[in-house]
């Protein structure tokens, strides 16, 4: 096997262990630079890129590359000049259909110059969105608005829970209108980019210029409106954007992880707006929507998968259908590597790890525990024991939130675990983290974190 391919079924693997922003932030532009005598040295295009991956994601590559490779001890990361990454877009059609990638890659080239303004990708369009009763309604909406812009309904507002294809129907919306429409003017935009935009232009006094921009737009689409949330000079800005919009009888879609009134901090006439237009909910696919968007994804690539296997995922991987593209692409890639064909036997083998992982199989508060002080590097008895001191008080209470919702113990349960401290303390501690995690994007950041590494630690 070369590197390349080595890194390729890696990235495949650890893929599925973290979240997809950090995935493509801290995996992207890496590559295997040497492997020998169990010493695999990668590529990485900076020092923060370095600090992260040996810091946080060490474990998840070792493993990964342990179970391609079994004899690998160590891995270390030095920063190299632009290396070939193979962290595309999605790590799904790289691996997949390296043929097919080709074809999209001259394909997305050709649409760069546009991309550049709309940031369209040409591979999210309604012909292939799979519609079942988890989706019909969103996906109606999104049609219709697409054949009435600023008429059917508007704003627009999609909102469910991650990986259930909300990016995917609001770009197929912009696809939709820029196919019937060349000359309409399209955005679309995450809300956290259309932050940071925001906050560069009052920082080089080009405020106007940013409204004027918006102004000229006549379907405005933005992603994850839920990080507006707590960011009042943005919200602000938005509102006005947006009356302005309206007035002219623009278009704006929006999406967001829950509905507008469940958005905290969202300020009242954001959301009495928000609500004055369409709302319509994704929710989990059901097992026939499952087979048909695993039965489609394995058509388009070519893969030679019986029936009974890809009910196998369809019955495992229930959570979201990010998920279900990534279990595909995991067993596709190790078939591949493997030149073994993909029989449910094949399948089941190759997910068993995952699956059981999904369960939380043996995890116990002892995993919490040095989870947490690792990541915090302090000492196990720092966290359990000693002290009232800043640096250990958070951590000790993202343990006590962790245990609670990983492993459902008691609150008196937890106290006693971490020192012999009182249940109200325990109590306190839950209801804090609970509460900030909702406003507190860093400490969302951790605790997720947090949450794999506990994930491929209890298998
Ligand atoms: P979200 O934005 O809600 O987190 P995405 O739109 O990114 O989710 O969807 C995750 C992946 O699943 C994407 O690759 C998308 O193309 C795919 N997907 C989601 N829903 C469908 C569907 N109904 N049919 C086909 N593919 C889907
Ligand atoms: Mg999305």
């Amino acid at each position: 096997m070369t590197n390349e391919e080595i890194w390729k079924a890696a990235l495949a693997e650890i893929e599925l262990s973290i979240s997809k922003a950090n995935f493509i932030t801290w995996f992207k532009n890496t590559s295997i630079l040497s492997s020998k005598d169990g010493v695999v040295s990668i590529g990485v295009p900076n020092g923060f890129a370095k600090e992260w991956l040996e810091n946080k994601y060490r474990s998840y590559i070792l493993r990964a590359l342990r179970n391609i490779q079994g004899d690998i001890k160590e891995v270390t990361c030095s920063i190299s000049v632009n290396p070939e990454g193979l962290v595309k877009e999605r790590l799904v059609d790289a691996v997949l259909a390296p043929k097919e990638f080709g074809k999209n890659k001259v394909a997305q080239d050709k649409s760069a110059r546009i991309s550049l303004e709309n940031n369209l990708n040409p591979k999210y369009i309604f012909e292939n969105f799979i519609v079942g009763s988890s989706n019909e309604l969103a996906r109606a909406a999104c049609y219709a608005v697409s054949q009435n812009l600023g008429k059917a309904y508007n704003p627009l507002f999609i909102y469910g829970g991650v990986g259930l294809g909300k990016t995917h129907l609001l770009q197929s919306i912009g696809n939709e209108v820029l196919k019937n429409d060349s000359a309409c003017e399209i955005k679309y935009i995450t809300s956290e980019r259309f932050t940071s935009d925001l906050v560069d232009s009052i920082k080089n006094q080009r405020v106007r210029e940013f409204k004027e921009y918006y102004g000229k737009i006549d379907l405005l689409i933005i992603d994850d409106i839920q990080f507006l949330s707590g960011k009042e000079k943005t919200q602000e800005e938005f509102f006005h954007i947006f009356n302005y919009l309206s007035q002219l009888n623009k278009q704006i879609v929006l999406s967001s992880d829950r509905a507008p009134k469940s958005i905290p901090t969202l300020e009242e006439r954001l959301r009495s707006r928000f609500e004055g237009g369409m709302i319509a909910d994704i929710s989990k696919p059901d097992l026939e929507t499952r087979m048909a968007i695993l039965k489609q994804k394995a058509a388009k690539n070519d893969l030679e998968i019986t029936e009974e296997a890809l009910r196998f995922i369809a019955l495992n991987i229930t959570n979201n259908i990010r998920e279900l593209e990534g279990a595909l692409n995991r067993v596709a890639a190790s078939a591949q590597l493997t030149k073994k064909s993909l029989t449910v036997d094949f399948v089941s083998a190759s997910l068993s790890e995952l699956i059981s992982s999904g369960k939380r199989k043996g995890l116990t508060y002892k995993h919490i525990l040095k989870a947490v002080s690792d990541f915090f590097d302090i000492t196990l008895e720092e966290l359990t024991v000693k002290g009232r001191k800043k640096e250990v008080v958070l951590p000790r209470q993202i343990a006590m939130y962790l245990m609670r919702i990983e492993l459902n113990y008691s609150y008196p349960g937890i106290g006693e675990k971490l020192g012999g401290r009182d249940h109200t303390t325990a109590i306190h501690a839950y209801e804090k983290i609970k509460k900030e995690l909702e406003i507190n994007e860093q400490l969302k950041e951790d605790v997720e974190l947090l949450r794999e590494q506990l994930r491929s630690l209890a298998v």
